[in-house]
């Protein structure tokens, strides 16, 4: 069985971490998207094994039981969202490491699973403001789960202590070149 190193990417929603991502992973060729598992429905656009495995409640609860995550979190009500322990091991067999855009609880479950193969990153939006009016802007949201994202955002943001480094996405290009300089020097060291 090969081990590797682990990349983690998070943030509050709405800080532009998915952007920061697919950016991250153009620039760096040995990087591979680590897809999740979840139960939200899918978005426009989204493909089931592209973006997510999309599940059933029964189906994630039962990968729960035969311990098929290396974590999961219920991120929203109701909504879980897990790594797979296959989805990972897929990718180091490639040779490969894994990057993991996941929420901030399950980036820290990571971490201490693999404190001495893991980087993480917390990228922060600059101000509470900013993230609402971002995610405003993406139109995703209802006015409920809007305020379900800000309020989490909150609390996440206190913890971004936790992780290697912090990335202010104040300037979206500064942003970039700053998370790809470091996660380049991890994976050459
Ligand atoms: P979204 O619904 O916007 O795609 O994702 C909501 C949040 O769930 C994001 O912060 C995203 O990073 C996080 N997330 C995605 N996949 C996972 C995962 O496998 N585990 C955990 N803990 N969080 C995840």
């Amino acid at each position: 069985m090969l081990t590797g190193k682990i990349i983690i990417v998070t943030a509050p929603s709405g800080s532009g971490k998915t952007t920061l991502v697919h950016k991250l992973l153009a620039a760096c060729p040995r990087l591979t998207f680590s897809i999740s598992a979840c139960t939200r429905s899918p978005r426009d656009g989204e493909i089931d094994g592209k973006d997510y495995h999309f599940l059933s409640t029964e189906k994630f609860e039962e990968l729960i039981k035969e311990d098929a995550f290396v974590e999961w979190e219920m991120v929203y009500p109701g909504k879980y969202y897990g790594t797979l322990k296959s989805e990972v091991q897929r990718i180091w067999d490639e040779n490969r490491s894994p990057l993991l855009d996941i929420d901030v609880q399950g980036a820290i479950s990571v971490q201490k699973k693999y404190p001495d193969n893991s980087l993480s990153i917390f990228i922060q939006a600059p101000s509470l403001e900013v993230l609402q009016q971002r995610l405003e802007k993406r139109g995703t949201e209802t006015p409920e789960s809007l305020k379900e994202r800000v309020e989490k955002a909150r609390y996440e943001m206190s913890f971004s202590h936790e992780f290697n480094h912090i990335v202010i996405n104040d300037d979206l290009e500064t942003a970039s070149a700053t998370l790809n300089d470091i996660v380049l020097n991890y994976l050459e060291g």
